[in-house]
């Protein structure tokens, strides 16, 4: 699959050779940001792998996000590699803000199934990775030890894909056999502009909530979703359905309309819909955003 030296056997997925982003250095299919954009995107095996041991070690720079898709179908009606295989993460935990969120952390079956056990190395330090994939049984070892353990494609793996952000993708996880992937490590943020939360959850990293045209509440996607502070989010998420309501349970509205941009309120904008407006002080200041945690900040004088 590699001999060492060049990167024969794999190209760009949907083209025909490998970008020059990718590079063998040292003995290793290494990605390097500094080349031209052009030259990005992930590479896949050109061969097609079917019930197979994959072994491979990897090293990740400070703050870096990539992965090991297997499984994957290339076909330009699947734009995308993980539109198709499940992917072991590759991660530095600490550095990037997927290391805070359940099963996107290093060694994980991504969004799929959180590791047993962290055996992760820490930045610049290389780990053994083995992928085994046999008749429908998948095992993911971290450094020697079994991360994960799951069926494939039976009523247990469709409960998993069910639970995850790969739902709204029919042909995801569905293949027994496919190519293997070496994903792009993305140097780029996307500015996603949202009313809908639901959409918010899936596809954001951080998330801003704003009202009024200001920043109210700054936190990752997990934080604002489970520990939201400002009251405006925290009304937010109650007056939109969930997965697990109750039957015919009733949706809570926020209190009040939306004021007109050119009659602003004094003191915090919220304050006449606020269930935990103080009066003399909500009213007569406006609160600053301020950190309440890590990478957490509010605009509120409940948080001093
Ligand atoms: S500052 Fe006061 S009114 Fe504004 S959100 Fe906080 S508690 Fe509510």
């Amino acid at each position: 699959m590699f001999d060492g030296q060049t990167t024969k056997g794999w190209h760009t997925y949907l083209k025909d050779t490998v970008g020059s982003k990718w590079q063998v250095k040292d003995g290793a299919i290494v990605f390097d940001p500094s080349q031209p954009q052009s030259g990005g995107g992930d590479i896949v095996t050109n061969e097609v792998y079917e019930n197979y041991e994959l072994g491979l070690e990897w090293k990740i720079s400070k703050g870096g996000n990539s992965g090991i898709i297997f499984d994957i179908q290339e076909d330009p009606k699947f734009t995308a590699t993980y539109l198709t295989g499940p992917e072991m993460q590759v991660l530095d935990n600490d550095g990037h803000p997927d290391g805070k969120i359940h099963k996107h952390r290093a060694g994980d079956l991504y969004d799929l199934i959180p590791c047993s056990k962290e055996t992760v190395k820490p930045v610049g330090e290389w780990n053994e990775v083995e992928i085994v994939s046999k008749n429908g049984s998948l095992k993911l070892y971290l450094n020697g030890t079994n991360v994960v353990s799951t069926t494939l494609w039976d009523d247990n793996w469709k409960k998993l894909v069910a639970g995850s952000k790969f739902k709204q993708w029919p042909g995801f996880g569905t293949f027994k056999s496919g190519k293997i992937d070496l994903q792009e490590k993305f140097g780029l943020t996307y500015l996603f502009i949202a009313h809908d939360l639901s959409v918010v959850e899936h596809i954001s990293t951080r998330v801003a909530v704003m009202y009024l045209g200001r920043v109210v509440e700054q936190a990752s996607v997990d934080q604002i979703f489970h520990d939201p502070k400002h009251p405006y989010t925290r009304a937010l998420l109650r007056s939109i359905p969930r997965m697990r309501s109750r039957s015919r349970e009733r949706l809570t509205p926020i209190a009040g309309a939306v004021p007109h941009p050119y009659d602003r309120p004094s003191g915090c904008p919220f304050h006449p819909r606020c269930p935990e407006f103080m009066p003399g002080r909500c009213d007569k200041e406006e609160p600053a955003l301020r950190p309440v945690g890590d990478k957490h900040a509010v605009s509120c004088f409940l948080y001093p």
